[in-house]
């Protein structure tokens, strides 16, 4: 979701809207992201229970409101025959252990949650590192100490990790009574991101791949090119065909094919305006921020540094490896050009 686009809302309360028989769209409140209202879990009947997708983000009430939602779909966490998470990001695996728990379901996710723990296990040194790669990205000192005294201590959204039970690959089936879906992996938002498609109903469970409105995230860091890796993950889904999408935020969508271009062609425009800026001459990824995001310096609050960074800089990491870009040797923080043709 984009940082700093929407002003903070008043909570919402948990609820449920049936999508169709058999699916619910649990609409989850979250408070500790600002523009980011919400996030969506689903619960697909299955036989005398229900298979729930993703879980929410771990916060104070947030259980309850799973729960409240749960009800309006006339479910009760004990229910819950199977969780499945499209990736381990906090919203959508926060509340995998209390659910687990309380259900004796057991948790399907992809192998490479590796991200995840890297900022569950030791949130201080996971601030640490992302202070670090802030510096070397260009980012003032005062601001990275302000950074840094702002989210000491500040909570994880993970209420405990817990491992998956089943690694969740191509060839995993999930049953429920609208018929298997298969999955599909679909890094590049995060490396742990898989999709999940129903084939004879045309749906797709895409997580935060694919969106209701366009936004980009990357998890940079832990695999070589994110932005490439979620380019190809767009090819995944659209060979799919979908004719119903069911998105981690935001209502459920028909035109899954005008969503899959909407997505390429704003990375395409993003990624010109980090070739854009650089042709004024190198740059720290810092520096490019502006830029990205069509604001001035003044205007960049802390939440676009921090995401707008690994925005960038996946978008300088592609660019180097199509040859584009070039890191320059030896500086600290870190400059980049354009490659001379
Ligand atoms: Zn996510
Ligand atoms: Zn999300």
């Amino acid at each position: 979701m984009p940082p700093g686009r929407e002003p903070p809302k008043a909570r919402e309360l948990g609820r449920a809207d049936r999508v169709m028989p058999g699916i619910w769209r649990l609409r989850l409140p979250i408070t500790l992201w600002p523009g980011v209202p919400h996030v969506n879990a689903y619960a697909i009947t299955a036989g005398s229970g229900i298979v729930l997708i993703d879980t929410g983000l771990d916060e104070p009430g947030a259980l309850g409101e799973l729960e409240r939602a749960l009800g309006h779909a006339g479910a009760k966490l004990e229910h819950v025959r199977l969780l499945v998470c499209t990736h381990a990001h906090t919203d959508h695996y926060g509340l995998a252990a209390p659910i687990v728990e309380a259900s004796g379901c057991e948790l399907w996710m992809h192998p490479n949650y590796g991200h995840m723990l890297a900022g569950a296990e030791d949130p201080a040194a996971a601030l640490e590192r992302r202070v670090e790669v802030a510096r070397q990205s260009g980012v003032p000192i005062e601001a990275l100490r302000a950074y840094q005294e702002a989210r000491k201590g500040s909570p994880t959204g993970i209420a405990r990790i817990i491992e998956p039970d089943r690694e969740l690959l191509p060839g995993v089936e999930i049953e429920t009574d609208l018929g298997r879906w298969q999955v599909y992996e679909t890094p590049g938002h995060a490396p742990s991101h898989v999709c999940l498609h129903q084939p004879e109903k045309g749906i797709l469970l895409s997580g935060d791949h694919l969106l209701g409105r366009v936004s980009l995230f990357y998890d940079y860091g832990h695999t070589p090119d994110p932005a490439g890796e979620f380019l190809q993950s767009l090819d995944t889904v659209e060979r799919l065909r979908a004719g119903l999408c069911l998105a981690g935020h935001g209502r459920p969508f028909r035109d899954v094919q005008a969503h899959i271009d909407a997505n390429r062609v704003s990375v395409s425009e993003r990624m010109s305006r980090v070739q854009t800026a650089l042709g004024r001459g190198p740059s720290t990824p810092f520096d490019l921020l502006p830029d990205l995001f069509a604001v001035t310096r003044e205007e960049l609050n802390p939440m676009m540094v921090s995401w707008g960074l690994q925005e960038t800089l996946s978008y300088l990491t592609h660019l180097a490896a199509r040859g584009e870009v070039e890191r320059i040797d030896g500086e600290d923080p870190e400059r980049w050009q354009l490659r001379p043709a």
